[in-house]
């Protein structure tokens, strides 16, 4: 598969499954298992993952489309294909002698959905320190851990769970491990309810005493918070940046079919027609749609060709994605007033699945926090 195709793919399952079922699915916040079911065959679930495992192996630059075009139609169904996606790659770049190939040809198969169990209740946003600790009995390892938000929790075959290593000795010193959501002690504790991405299945989970075989430990004792950076945030942050194009595509395409056909019969104009604050209002919208599409292709770059700003360009990418996608949205609910209030239009939707992005870790205060820090030369964490 290239690139065309991955997209061509993602737009006809976009159009066909996503988009006639989005405002139903965000109404009963259910999440949708026929997408899921359509991403298999269309080869987008192992889309990064090498040839050899049977991925397509694609790139950064086809994922931020693929995501982008999800969400223009359903950003919560991008956000699960993103945390898919992010949770697959850690699962790829496993230690030696860890047991995941089987795993990784059934998610090139379309048969495995995967997602990451990082956020705690005790450490919130800051994902990177799991108050939990591993224990370890003979060769196996013993999980306990109260997991916050869990996207896609109860709809994966598995879960990427962070945890503090058994004899780690700061709040970084972390270890990640694949848990099969079938092990004994695994379980959602209850539902998801959010004012946005409602179809994403963002559920607390709870790990009670989870035993884990040596050859499901992902990375190295410790090393869980370096494949957190290096392997995890780059994707991520693109992809939620992705996604918050998405939400701006469709405000924009929304409000501007909605000041094409509601009209002032009293005039006998469109509101478009009649009032020059609401197109401008309107250009402004493209505008940072447009700005945010730059900054993306921008980023892709950064990735393809890594260099010494690219983890600049990481954090700048979502923190200010997240601030494009607030805007845009909110000024299309301004511009469509009363018919996007009453929810006759799509446009709240897209306002309320925007506000997730900044609150998703790494939020924008703590992104822009670092940013500061790597100007000043001071060490993140
Ligand atoms: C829809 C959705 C899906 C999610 N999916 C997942 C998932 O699949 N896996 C997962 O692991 N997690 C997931 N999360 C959790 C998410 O990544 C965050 O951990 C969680 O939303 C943060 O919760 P909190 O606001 O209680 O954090 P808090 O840490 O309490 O943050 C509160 C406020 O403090 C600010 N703040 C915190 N630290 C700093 C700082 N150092 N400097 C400046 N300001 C700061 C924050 O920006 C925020 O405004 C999801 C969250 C949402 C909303």
């Amino acid at each position: 598969m290239d690139h065309a195709t991955a997209v061509s793919n993602a737009k006809e399952i976009a159009d066909r499954i996503l988009a006639p079922a989005a405002r139903q699915n965000d109404k009963e916040g259910r999440f949708s298992s026929e997408a899921i079911a359509a991403l298999g065959p269309a080869g987008l679930l192992g889309l990064m993952l090498p040839a050899e495992v049977g991925g397509a192996a694609l790139g950064p630059r086809t994922l931020a489309s693929v995501i982008t075009t999800f969400a223009e139609a359903d950003a919560s169904a991008a956000m699960v294909y993103l945390m898919h996606v992010c949770a697959t790659a850690t699962i790829a770049a496993a230690r030696q002698g860890a047991t995941v190939a089987p795993t990784l040809r059934d998610i090139s198969a379309g048969r495995h959905l995967t997602t990451l169990a990082f956020s705690e209740a005790g450490s919130r946003s800051h994902f990177w320190a799991p108050v939990s600790r591993a224990e370890r009995n003979a060769a196996n390892v013993h999980l306990t851990a109260k997991k916050s938000f869990v996207t896609s929790a109860g709809h994966a075959q598995s879960y990427v769970v962070s945890a503090l290593s058994p004899e780690g000795k700061t709040a970084t010193d972390s270890t990640l491990y694949l848990v099969a959501s079938d092990t004994p002690g695994l379980s959602v504790a209850g539902p998801w309810d959010g004012l946005g991405m409602r179809a994403n299945a963002s559920a607390p989970m709870i790990l009670e005493d989870c035993e884990i075989a040596p050859g499901l430990q992902l990375t190295d004792d410790g090393a869980g918070f370096k494949a957190m950076l290096e392997v995890v945030l780059p994707l991520f942050n693109l992809g939620t940046s992705a996604v918050a194009l998405g939400l701006c595509r469709a405000a924009v395409a929304g409000t501007a079919s909605h000041l094409n056909s509601a009209r002032f019969d009293h005039l006998g104009q469109t509101l478009g027609e009649s009032l020059q604050t609401l197109r401008a209002q309107l250009a402004t919208m493209q505008i940072d749609t447009d700005g945010l599409a730059a900054r993306i292709d921008d980023l892709v770059d950064h990735l393809e060709r890594p260099r010494d700003t690219t983890m600049l360009r990481v954090l700048e990418s979502k923190a200010a994605a997240g601030e494009v996608a607030i805007a845009v949205t909110s000024t299309a609910m301004r511009v469509c007033g009363g018919a996007a209030f009453s929810k006759h239009l799509a446009i709240e939707r897209l306002f309320r699945d925007a506000h997730a992005g900044a609150v998703m870790a790494p939020t924008g205060d703590v992104l822009r926090d670092f940013i500061g820090k790597a100007i000043l030369g001071i060490p993140l964490f």
